[in-house]
């Protein structure tokens, strides 16, 4: 009776995935972009209640838009967890957030230089968006690309992905660098080879678009 219907864990699911760290990159970003929607809608909202009792003043909103970054940085820290390629990742975080902290800075001076600040506020926001958009998109179209299994060197590209340490000539598949132990299909897989996923089920990011077209 109850073998009737598959166990829940055989079905897949979104967040048991995204709770393992086991997402691939297409829904991470799209999880990213969604946060970053959460996030802005909490700031509005938090503004809005604030405004049912007092005045919002520009500080107010500098102040909701700082801490508005550092719950998104901490979100997308969390959903880009043991992704295979983390550091191409944490490049595009720290300029979004070198981003945020311009507009933040451009936002606060127009409202120093002048009283009629607001059109100067949101232009400054929505090229805030725009650069972060085009970083997101640069960082998509680079991690829609596996690694090369052959290295330039001559050998087989196999480094370690919490520490960026190359692992080629080892005897075993624990990283001398950091410590990190992995199994040895563990750090094939993690290695995200471009033939991985092309050819294999269970790749990291079998959803990536296909990198022929791009050539
Ligand atoms: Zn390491």
């Amino acid at each position: 009776m109850s073998d009737a219907r598959p166990p829940q864990d055989d079905r897949p699911s979104l967040w048991r995935d995204l709770v393992a760290g086991q997402l691939g990159f297409i829904p991470r970003l799209a999880l990213s972009f969604t946060s970053a929607v959460l996030v802005t809608a909490g700031l509005l909202l938090g503004l809005a209640m604030i405004q049912q009792v007092r005045h919002v003043w520009v500080d107010d909103v500098s102040i909701g838009a700082g801490l508005a970054v550092i719950v998104w940085i901490g979100t997308l820290v969390w959903l880009w967890r043991g992704y295979p390629r983390y550091r191409r990742i944490i490049r595009a975080t720290l300029l979004c957030l070198g981003i945020w902290t311009a507009v933040i800075v451009a936002c606060v001076a127009a409202s120093m230089a002048t009283w009629e600040e607001e059109f100067w506020i949101a232009g400054f926001i929505f090229l805030g968006f725009a650069a972060t958009f085009i970083v997101i998109t640069a960082s998509a179209y680079g991690g829609s690309r596996g690694r090369p299994i052959a290295s330039s060197k001559g050998g087989v590209n196999v480094s370690c992905v919490q520490c960026g340490y190359s692992m080629m000539g080892l005897n075993d598949c624990t990283c001398p660098e950091c410590g990190r132990r992995y199994t040895i299909d563990e750090l094939i897989v993690l290695q995200d080879y471009e033939a991985i996923r092309r050819g294999a089920g269970g790749a990291p990011a079998p959803d990536a678009p296909s990198p022929e077209r791009s050539q």
